[in-house]
């Protein structure tokens, strides 16, 4: 058979084409699979973040959130990219016994709250390690009074809490949630599980409240908003507030706990909450 020259060239286009669209079409499916697998595993990862929510609710949770805490530059966090924070409330009917002073009712409600929240923890830091995550499930109440500068816990709670978006920090240096105002106490797991964080909270509710700087007896709280990156003595004097619980709540049955700007805060009243301080006139 006699191919010309001109024939030949023509077959050479043709199947160089039909090799480029094959090419095409593989890198095309290859997208597509690429794709759908990571949709799949996005679906996959919060389906799982759903149901460790889910878990912790049924533990006894109130409030559960996922930040993301890889940023955080220290080497004791290394291997931990996730912080899960689990707040469980404080009952308002105990919570309002403290006036003027704690009472033995609240620092033992105190003790169990935190007690409660280290079971929950734990049960879900077996629930994730036998998922195969790492964890380290970090106590309810860690101040150290031997952590300079002021007391510094281990990993904090609050940053765990702000965030995973559950609230912000007010002027007392409580965590404020929407929910519950401050009355409400934390924990955190720390993990290595890969998951899209919750987003964190932008708004500050504090405004122009000053209750809980007129409230305090210790003046440890210095009445301005928390910004982000501003230590935390900016805002609060912790051996003030520490050396005052020492000196007059020891004795009292109320032990180491104070918690009268917790119970002043106008965001924590029932019935008052979401409601802004701002508007003190219409309190
Ligand atoms: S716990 Fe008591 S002493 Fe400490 S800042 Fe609050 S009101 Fe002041
Ligand atoms: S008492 Fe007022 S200023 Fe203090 S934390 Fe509550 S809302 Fe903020």
């Amino acid at each position: 058979m006699n191919i010309s020259f001109h024939s030949l060239h023509n077959i050479i286009i043709v199947i160089s084409t039909m090799v480029y669209i094959f090419m095409k079409i593989n890198d095309i499916i290859i997208i597509i699979i690429h794709f759908y697998t990571s949709f799949q595993v996005f679906e996959e990862v919060n389906m799982l973040k759903e149901s460790i929510r889910y878990q912790l609710h049924n533990s006894g949770a109130d409030l559960v959130g996922f930040a993301d805490i890889s940023h955080l530059n220290d080497s004791r966090y290394r291997g931990y990219n996730t912080a899960i924070s689990i707040g469980v409330k404080l009952f308002d009917g105990i919570v309002d016994t403290i006036t003027d002073a704690p009472t033995y009712m609240y620092y033992h409600h105190y003790n169990v709250t935190n007690l409660k929240i280290d079971q929950i923890t734990h049960q879900g830091g077996v629930y994730l390690e036998n998922l195969g995550y790492k964890v380290l499930p970090v106590a309810a109440s860690q101040k150290d009074p031997h952590a300079e500068p002021d007391y510094n816990a281990f990993f904090s709670h609050k940053t765990a809490a702000r965030l995973s978006g559950l609230g912000h920090i007010g002027k007392s240096a409580l965590m404020i949630t929407k929910e519950y105002g401050p009355r409400i106490r934390f924990g955190t797991i720390l993990t290595n599980l890969p998951i899209e964080a919750d987003t964190p909270m932008t708004e500050n509710l504090c405004g122009n409240c000053m209750v809980c700087t007129q409230a305090c007896p210790a003046n440890a709280i210095v009445g301005v908003n928390f910004t982000l990156g501003s230590p935390r003595h900016s805002i609060y004097d912790a051996h003030k507030c520490h050396d005052h619980i020492e000196t007059h709540y020891q004795k009292s049955g109320g032990g180491m706990v104070c918690g009268i700007c917790m119970q002043r805060c106008p965001l924590g009243i029932e019935g008052k909450r979401g409601w802004s301080p701002d508007h003190e006139d219409d309190y």
